[in-house]
């Protein structure tokens, strides 16, 4: 096997601001509508939901949002991640492409998500709140937040799509452990839930119900505000450490990337990794991006870019996004994470632009992409990153044909320690995969 190389940092090398890459799009964003009067939302229209330091990121054009020294010492704890040479990954596909991975599973909750976590849940404490609520569908999420909060004194309640509640009890613990509660959703906590309920009481769920169902309590509550894990603009701003690290570790190697490859649920890891390099794609169209998502939820292949709502119930404001509407229900495929009938505004509108490339994966695909990932690279991925390895695999495979040696990076955005029950699943669905 060919010589392991993994790019490490040294922790003066986190990012000491998030980038915000709407300082550099040549084009405007679309505002977000207030449900109620169809309306450009002003920004203290959302003081029921978020506190004022989130709100002003989530409408700021500024280009570098400094990150305030307490979560850049809980970021020590993990980070800077590792950029990986995947040696053993290319040596199995006999391919003359070069490919690396940025490591973002090692870290308390297993996923890139406690990156936004800890940020949102520095600015709720700082403004004297004392209870988050939020929605989770893997359990990904909740978990994060649930660390975060407890790292800042927030108690937090997380509601969880029903079928992942009841298939993934490993997540429930995780989050229990790190001080949270837990309730599958839709809840009969909430008006929202008990509606749902009443016409379907075996109701799987979906994460479109449990942000109705977060929201709701949120609103209703004291002192108490709801956090969403992705799709927002200030979500995928805090997940740019991914990127800029990635874009230093490549500076200090020499090497170009030619394709960008991340998974696509909400769009948070996925904008994390890639928006701090659409600059050099404004410059270069030859630098591919790629997005991918399940082929049984593909909102960004096939949804139809319009406002919609972010949950079922209508309580969030509207987003223009790439949606499969917002009662679609996806099929339980178990990548719970990228089960959400919409997508991020911005990278739905980079998609629109063309300047990002959707790639829809099966099962069968995924399910390969992991346990090849698993046997040559030494990781069990998470089924969402499993995507992103799927391209990956794909576009390597394209160089073999063509005799190409291009530079593919890929964003691992979890571990997929807590999903095996789901890779076993599908194993029996599909055969052996390998
Ligand atoms: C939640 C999650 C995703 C999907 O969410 P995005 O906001 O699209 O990143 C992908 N991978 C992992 C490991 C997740 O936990």
């Amino acid at each position: 096997m060919k010589k392991r190389e993994q790019i490490i940092l040294s922790p003066e090398e986190i990012p000491y601001y998030w980038y915000n890459v709407k300082a550099d799009l040549p084009f405007q964003l679309d505002p977000i509508l207030h449900p109620g009067t169809n309306q450009p939302a002003r920004p203290e229209e959302l003081k029921p939901i978020f506190p004022d330091g989130l709100i002003e990121q989530e409408f700021t054009l500024q280009r570098e949002i400094p990150i305030p020294e307490e979560i850049r010492n809980e970021y020590a704890i993990y980070r800077p991640t590792p950029l990986v040479h995947a040696t053993g990954l290319e040596e199995y596909l006999e391919t003359p492409a070069k490919i690396y991975f940025k490591n973002e599973s090692q870290n308390p909750s297993g996923s890139h998500k406690v990156n936004t976590a800890l940020a949102q849940a520095f600015f709720n404490m700082k403004e004297g709140i004392e209870k988050l609520v939020t929605e989770t569908g893997a359990g990904q999420w909740g978990s994060a937040l649930s660390y975060a909060g407890k790292k800042f004194h927030l108690a937090v309640e997380v509601y969880m799509v029903r079928v992942s509640y009841l298939l993934k009890p490993a997540r429930q613990q995780m989050m229990h452990l790190f001080g949270a509660e837990v309730y599958p959703s839709p809840s009969e906590r909430t008006e929202h839930g008990r509606a749902i309920l009443e016409k379907d009481p075996n109701c799987n769920g979906s994460l479109g119900m449990a942000i109705t169902d977060a929201v709701e309590v949120a609103v209703k509550s004291q002192n108490t505000k709801y956090a969403l894990g992705s799709v927002l603009d200030h979500v995928l701003l805090h997940q740019t450490i991914i990127g800029q690290e990635v874009k230093k570790q490549l500076k200090m190697m020499n090497i170009k990337p030619d394709i960008l490859i991340a998974c696509v649920g909400g769009g948070s890891n996925f904008g994390g990794f890639v928006l701090p390099f659409i600059p050099d794609r404004l410059k270069d169209p030859q630098l591919e991006i790629v997005a991918s998502e399940p082929e049984a939820c593909p909102s960004l292949m096939k949804g139809e870019y319009r406002y919609d709502f972010g949950d079922t119930g209508h309580l969030t404001p509207l987003l223009k996004m790439c949606t499969l509407g917002s009662d679609f229900l996806p099929p339980p495929i178990h990548a719970g994470g990228l089960r959400y009938h919409g997508a991020s505004p911005i990278v739905s509108r980079l998609v629109t632009e063309k300047l990002v490339r959707p790639d829809d994966l099966t099962q069968e695909e995924i399910l390969q992409a992991a346990q090849i990932f698993s046997l040559t690279e030494g990781i069990i991925p998470a089924p969402e990153s499993a995507h992103a390895i799927a391209s990956a695999i794909k576009e390597a495979k394209k160089c073999k044909e063509n005799r190409e040696s291009k530079t593919i990076v890929f964003n691992l955005s979890g571990h997929g320690l807590l999903d095996l029950a789901s890779y076993d699943h599908i194993s029996k669905i599909n055969g052996k995969g390998l």
